[in-house]
C-alpha cells in the first residue's frame, strides 16, 4: 500500500492504483494568490508528500511561477506552469485551470490585469460593505495578510477570523462573504470566451476547476461543457481536494459522457488543510482518460525536455 492510501480522504475508492506511476497534483495555491505558503515551500512540500508532478496555479495571476520553477529545477519534482482564471458564466463564478501556459503570453497578462484591477476595487467594496455593518480597517487587515498581488475574499476571511467574527474559515465566508451576506460582491471576472482565448492564446490546456462545487442542475452543467468543449476545454476535474466520493464518481461519469479527460488536483491553499494536503486523495477512477495521457500532453512535455 502506497502512504497516500492512508491520507486518503475518500476511504471507499481504491486508493492504490498500480498502474498510477507518477503522483499528480495539478491544482494549488501559493502566496502569489491565496495560499499561506511560498511558491518555494509549495514545491518543497510536494516533494515531501511525494508528488512527482505539480502545478502551481494561483488565482489570476503568474507572479509565483519562475521561483516555483527554479526551486523545482533542484529536485526530482517535475514543474508545470498554471494558473485558476475567475470566470463569470451564466450569473456564476466558474474557475478555468489553464496548464502548461506560456506566463508571457500578451493576451494572457493583459486580462490578468484587467482582472487584477477588478479585485483591486472588489476589494474596497467589500470594505466599505463590512464597515457599514460596524466591520473596520477591513481593506487593511486583509492586506496585511496577503504577501502577493492579489486581494482574495480569503485574505478578507481570515482578517475576519483574527478578529474573532468567526470560529472558522467555512463559518466565516457563511456568515460575511458569500452571495446576500455583507461581505459580498458580485463578480465581473472573464468571460469563458477570454478565458479559453488566453490559455490557448498560451499554448496551454484548459480544465474545469473542481465542476461539482457549483452546484448547478443537470441542465446547466450541460451546457457549460457543451460551451467549455466548443472553446477547445480538454478536462474536467473529476478529482478534487473539494469533491466528495459521490462528486467523483459524477464527475467520472460526465467526463466520459462529453469526451473530456479527467484531471486531479488538492485545491491546496494551507497546511491548516482546508481540503486535503498537496498528493493527498485519491486517484482518477480507472474508467476515464487522465489528462497526462492526452497526445497534446505528451507534445508538451517531451518538447519542453528538449529546450530545457
Ligand atoms: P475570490 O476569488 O477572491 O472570490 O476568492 C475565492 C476563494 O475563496 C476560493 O478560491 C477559496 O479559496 C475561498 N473560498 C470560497 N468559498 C469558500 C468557503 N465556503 N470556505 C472557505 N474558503 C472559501
Ligand atoms: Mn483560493
Ligand atoms: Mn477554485
Ligand atoms: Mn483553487
Amino acid at each position: 500500500m502506497s502512504d497516500l492510501s492512508i491520507q486518503c480522504k475518500i476511504p471507499d475508492l481504491n486508493c492504490y492504483n498500480a498502474n498510477m506511476t507518477k503522483v499528480y497534483d495539478l491544482h494549488c495555491h501559493s502566496t502569489a494568490s491565496d495560499g499561506v505558503l511560498s511558491p518555494e515551500e509549495v514545491v518543497m512540500r510536494a516533494v515531501t508528500n511525494g508528488v512527482n508532478v505539480l502545478a502551481l496555479t494561483d488565482h489570476d495571476d503568474t507572479s509565483g511561477l519562475a521561483a516555483a520553477k527554479a526551486k523545482a529545477s533542484l529536485t526530482e519534482l517535475e514543474f508545470i506552469n498554471g494558473i485558476e482564471l475567475s470566470v463569470s458564466w451564466s450569473h456564476q463564478t466558474i474557475h478555468i485551470v489553464g496548464l502548461h501556459i506560456n506566463p508571457e503570453t500578451e493576451s494572457l497578462q493583459s486580462g490578468l490585469e484587467t482582472l487584477c484591477q477588478f479585485r483591486n476595487w472588489r476589494a474596497e467594496e467589500i470594505a466599505k460593505r463590512l464597515e457599514k455593518k460596524g466591520i473596520t480597517g477591513a481593506f487593511e487587515g486583509a492586506s496585511q495578510f496577503a504577501s502577493g498581488p492579489i486581494l482574495s475574499r480569503t485574505h478578507f476571511a481570515r482578517f475576519l477570523l483574527q478578529q474573532g467574527y468567526a470560529k472558522d474559515m467555512r463559518q466565516v465566508f457563511k456568515r460575511y462573504l458569500v452571495s446576500g451576506k455583507p461581505g459580498y460582491v458580485p463578480g465581473k471576472w472573464a468571460t469563458l470566451e477570454d478565458a479559453l482565448q488566453w490559455i490557448n492564446d498560451a499554448n496551454g490546456m484548459a480544465i474545469i476547476a473542481h465542476p461539482a462545487r457549483y452546484r448547478l442542475s443537470a441542465t446547466r452543467m450541460r451546457q457549460l461543457l457543451a460551451e467549455f468543449k466548443e472553446l477547445g476545454g480538454v478536462a474536467i476535474e473529476v478529482v478534487s481536494g473539494s469533491h466528495s466520493k459521490d462528486d467523483v464518481h459524477n464527475m467520472a461519469e460526465m467526463a466520459n459522457r462529453f469526451e473530456f479527460a479527467a484531471s486531479v488536483g488538492s485545491d491546496f491553499h494551507s497546511p491548516d488543510n482546508q481540503y486535503t494536503d498537496l498528493g493527498r486523495f485519491c486517484p482518477i477512477p480507472s474508467k476515464c482518460t487522465p489528462i497526462w495521457q492526452l497526445d497534446r500532453w505528451k507534445e508538451i512535455v517531451s518538447s519542453s525536455q528538449v529546450s530545457d
